[in-house]
């Protein structure tokens, strides 16, 4: 009969066999590879993520009430992205923002519902408004009240409505939502710049990490890496592990598009805030309460036009899927060869000019 501490100690190596590695963002890089690409122009960074929603540029704007509105929706479009109408808001109003955006041309359009009771209102309001795609929004998405969301709207909708849905973590994440009806997948749990999930729950995994191991789905879903996205390096390296687009939230915000005030600091300096939808001051605004809290309210300085930013990072994809010699996406995914890089690496991937005169 093996001891209490044994069978402890059997239980612990088992568990520690089960715990995986899981690497991120600034963990790794790609190989530059040969490449006969002589012209960025050459390189398409198009993407289709399935069920009538097209994207020039794979860049999503988050659901969030200090990134996407109207404004937001125009933008993206003029970019060849998409935004995200927030569902912060009543249904009436976020209706009206979708008309605002359809109305200046933008497409497509998509809009946020949570798994809540107003769930049918709001899908057959924003689509009647014009809306292109719906967005079932919610922090833990492999979740039987997703699974009943995902039915119901597949049952109210005609099938030609492309749904996203979201966030996992794993491919049986990606894969339960596939078969519960989503075409989309927002893949990852507490990588968000506001985000303190992992820090409230315990729970999460590394973003790269996450985005690579759901693109292991056999399904037919497009993948979409959400959130933790600090700079176009990082998009690529996301794209490159098997995403179809990104969403970005941090990247976006402070800009002219995002709703929102612009305000001045006590040094003149311009600046708006930018806020996780979890975090008090959200809830406060949105619910007269706040519950658990997973996530942070902020300031960002002010950065004018979101379309400046834009361009700045579709020229360092381009550049970055023309170091992998790959012209498109599903290129750079089947070419993409990785090294690990060590922290030492890491700091000598940063600039970092020498100060003193050897
Ligand atoms: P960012 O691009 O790193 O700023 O991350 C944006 C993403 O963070 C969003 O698209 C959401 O998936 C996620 N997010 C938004 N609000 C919260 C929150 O309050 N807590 C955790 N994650 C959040």
């Amino acid at each position: 009969m093996p001891c209490f501490r044994d069978t402890l100690e059997r239980l612990l190596k088992k568990r520690a066999q089960k715990m995986l590695e899981a690497l991120t963002y600034d963990d790794v890089l790609l190989l530059p590879q040969y490449s006969d690409i002589r012209s960025r122009s050459e390189i398409d960074i198009s993407t289709d993520l399935g069920n009538g929603v097209k994207l020039g540029l794979p860049i999503l704007a988050s659901p969030m009430d200090t990134i996407s509105g109207e404004k937001m929706a125009v933008s993206m479009s003029e970019a060849g992205g998409s935004a995200i109408i927030h569902r912060y808001n009543t249904i009436e109003e976020q209706a009206e923002i979708v008309t605002l955006a359809k109305a200046s041309g933008a497409e497509p359009v998509g809009f946020a519902v949570g798994v809540g009771d107003d769930l049918l209102h709001r899908a057959n309001a924003c689509l009647s408004a014009g809306a292109d795609f719906i967005c079932v929004d919610v922090a833990h998405g492999h979740h039987i009240m997703m699974k009943e969301a995902l039915t119901l709207l597949r049952r109210e909708f005609p099938p030609d409505i492309h749904i996203m849905a979201g966030n996992v973590a794993t491919v049986a994440g990606v894969n339960d939502l596939a078969d519960w009806g989503a075409n989309s997948v927002r893949c990852n749990i507490g990588g968000g710049s506001i985000c303190s999930t992992r820090i409230q729950t315990g729970h999460g995994a590394p973003g790269l990490h996450t985005v690579s191991d759901c693109a292991r789905t056999d399904r037919n879903v497009a993948i979409i890496a959400d959130g933790g996205l600090r700079n176009s390096g990082d998009i690529v390296k996301a794209l490159a592990a098997g995403a179809d687009a990104v969403m970005l939230g941090s990247l976006l915000a402070g800009t002219k598009e995002t709703p929102g005030e612009v305000h001045t600091n006590s040094q003149g300096q311009k600046y708006k805030t930018y806020r996780g939808m979890a975090s008090k001051e959200a809830q406060v605004d949105w619910r007269g309460k706040y519950s658990s809290f997973e996530g942070i309210s902020s300031t960002v300085l002010y950065r004018g036009k979101v379309a400046n930013i834009l361009d700045d990072i579709a020229r360092g994809m381009r550049s970055g899927l023309s170091y992998s010699g790959a012209r498109s996406l599903k290129e750079l995914y089947a070419k993409a060869v990785w090294v690990r890089q060590t922290s030492v690496g890491l700091s000598e991937s940063k600039t970092h000019i020498t100060t003193r005169d050897w």
